[in-house]
C-alpha cells in the first residue's frame, strides 16, 4: 500500500495503539523495510545504510554505545554548538528567509534549554524529567577558512527535489555544496525532498563528508514556508537530537525487549503521530501514565512534543564528551576579530560560566584573580560589538562578583572577556526571550 505520510500520520493513533499485533503479523525478513519505508524521518534507514556503504560506521557505533553507556556525568556545563545551515533552492520559495532561519535556530535553543512556552503541556507525571541539557546553538560567524559569515549558505542547483537518504546535497559537484568541518559545524542542509519525509540526520561515528541532517524546507522554522503540522520547528529539535546520538523512542522495533538505551523514557511500542490524549497506553506501558507520546523523538505534531528527558540529556551529552567532542573547541561562534581563549591562563586566574545561563533579564559572573591588577571584564554581541562594561578598574588579589542586567537587548548569543594581568579569557552566555 502506498500512503503519503501525512496521511499516515492521522492516523497514526489508531496505529499505534495496534504497533505490536500490525508488527508481528508483518514479522517475515524484508518487512523491516517496507515499516521503515513509510517513516516521516529517514535516519534510521539512512544510517543503516550508511553502515552498508562504510562498515567501519557500525564498528564506531559499537564502540561509542559502550562509551555513552559508562558516561553517568550529570552536571553538565553549558556548551554552544556552531550551526552552518546550507539552503539549497532551486524554486525561489526554498530560498527561505533569514527571518525563517532564526525562527528554527530560537525554536532549537528553546527546546534544549527546557525554556519552550509548551512545558505547560507536559504531562505532570513526566515534568520532572524534563531537561535543559545545556546544549545551546549559535550560527557560525567564521567560515572554515576563518572569514566572517552569518552561519548560512545558499546554493541555487539544478536538482529539482531529493529522494530519501540521498547524499548529492553534501557535494558542490553534484549540485550541493561540500560539508563544512563537522568536527567544527553542526552541517544542516535544507532541501525540497521528493517524497513526504521530514529530514533525517547522521548518528555519531560516520564518514565525515556526509555527516550532518538534511530537512525539508516546508518542516523548517516557524514562518514562511513552514506547514502545519510540521510548523513549530520541531523537525531539526528532532534531528539535531539524532545528531547528538538520541533514538526514536520506541526504539525503532515493534517488541518491548529493544528500546532507545535511555532509562526514564517508558517503553513504546511504536510511534505515535497526530496530537494523542494523555495518558496513552500500548503494549509495552500498558498503564497510566503510558507512553511519553510528547517527547522530541516521537513522531507526534510539532504542536504537540515538548520534552526531552533528563536521561536523553545525558546521552546526548556524553555524545559531546565523546565522538562529538571536537565540537567543544570549535572557535566557529567566536566572530573573525575577537581574540580566542587564551591557553596560557594560569590556575588561579578564574572566569567562571555565568549563572543562571540561558538567563533573563540578569545573570552573574565570578571570577577570581591572582594579584592586585588592573581588570576589565566586557561584554561583546555577537558581532564583536561591545555591549556593557561591567569592570573596568584596579583590583586586589581575590574573588568577585558582577552582575549584568540585559534588559533591553536582543536576545542571542553573547561573550563576555576578561582582561588582567596580560591575560584575557572569553566565555559565551545565551539571553533568551
Ligand atoms: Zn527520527
Amino acid at each position: 500500500m502506498k500512503c503519503i505520510v501525512h496521511f499516515c500520520l492521522t492516523l497514526t493513533i489508531v496505529a499505534s495503539l495496534s504497533a505490536a499485533t500490525m508488527a508481528n503479523s508483518n514479522d517475515e525478513p524484508g518487512s523491516r523495510n517496507n515499516y521503515i519505508s513509510n517513516e516521516r524521518c529517514a535516519t534510521v534507514e539512512y544510517n543503516r545504510r550508511q553502515m552498508e556503504r562504510y562498515p567501519e560506521f557500525k564498528t564506531k557505533r559499537e564502540a561509542i554505545e559502550r562509551f555513552t553507556r559508562g558516561y553517568e556525568t550529570t552536571d553538565n556545563l553549558l556548551i554552544t554548538i556552531p550551526v552552518v545551515f546550507h539552503i539549497i533552492w532551486n524554486q525561489p520559495d526554498q530560498n527561505i528567509s533569514e527571518a525563517q532561519i532564526q525562527s528554527q535556530l530560537d525554536v532549537m535553543n528553546k527546546d534544549f534549554a527546557r525554556l519552550n512556552a509548551d512545558t505547560v503541556n507536559t504531562p505532570a507525571p513526566f515534568k520532572p524529567l524534563g531537561a535543559n541539557t545545556q546544549i545551546q546553538f549559535c550560527l557560525a560567524q567564521r567560515t572554515p577558512d576563518n572569514q566572517p559569515t552569518n552561519g548560512v549558505t545558499r546554493t541555487q542547483t539544478n536538482v529539482v527535489s531529493y529522494a530519501r537518504t540521498d547524499t548529492n546535497m553534501y557535494y558542490t559537484s553534484l549540485g550541493g555544496i561540500d560539508i563544512w568541518d563537522r568536527d567544527r559545524y553542526m552541517n544542516c542542509y535544507v532541501v525540497n525532498f521528493t517524497g513526504d519525509i521530514l529530514g533525517f540526520a547522521q548518528q555519531p561515528g560516520g564518514p565525515p563528508q556526509q555527516d550532518g541532517m538534511v530537512i525539508g524546507y516546508k518542516y523548517f522554522g516557524t514562518i514562511g514556508t513552514a506547514t502545519p503540522p510540521q510548523d513549530k520547528g520541531r523537525t531539526v529539535t528532532h534531528e539535531a537530537g539524532h545528531w547528538l546520538n538520541l533514538d526514536h523512542i520506541w526504539g525503532d522495533e515493534p517488541a518491548c525487549a529493544q528500546d532507545d538505551n535511555v532509562g526514564d523514557t517508558p517503553l513504546q511500542a511504536g510511534e505515535n503521530g497526530g496530537c494523542p490524549n494523555f495518558p496513552l497506553t500500548d503494549a509495552c506501558s500498558p498503564n497510566a501514565p503510558g507512553v511519553m507520546f510528547s517527547n522530541y523523538m516521537d513522531y507526534v505534531d510539532d504542536a504537540c512534543m515538548n520534552i526531552f528527558t533528563l536521561g536523553q540529556s545525558t546521552r546526548m551529552n556524553a555524545a559531546v564528551a565523546g565522538p562529538r567532542a571536537s565540537i567543544l573547541t570549535s572557535n566557529a561562534c567566536q566572530p573573525v576579530g575577537i581574540t580566542p581563549i587564551s591557553s596560557e591562563v594560569p590556575d588561579n586566574f578564574v572566569l567562571n560560566q555565568n549563572y543562571p545561563n540561558p538567563f533573563n533579564p540578569s545573570t552573574n559572573i565570578t571570577f577570581s584573580i591572582p594579584k592586585s591588577s588592573f581588570v576589565t571584564l566586557k561584554v561583546y554581541d555577537i558581532s564583536g560589538k561591545e555591549v556593557s562594561v561591567l569592570v573596568n578598574e584596579n583590583l586586589q588579589s581575590g574573588t568577585y562578583n558582577a552582575d549584568w542586567n540585559a534588559s533591553g537587548f536582543a536576545t542571542g548569543l553573547y561573550f563576555y572577556t576578561i582582561e588582567a594581568d596580560g591575560f584575557r579569557q572569553t566565555r559565551k552566555m545565551i539571553l533568551t526571550k
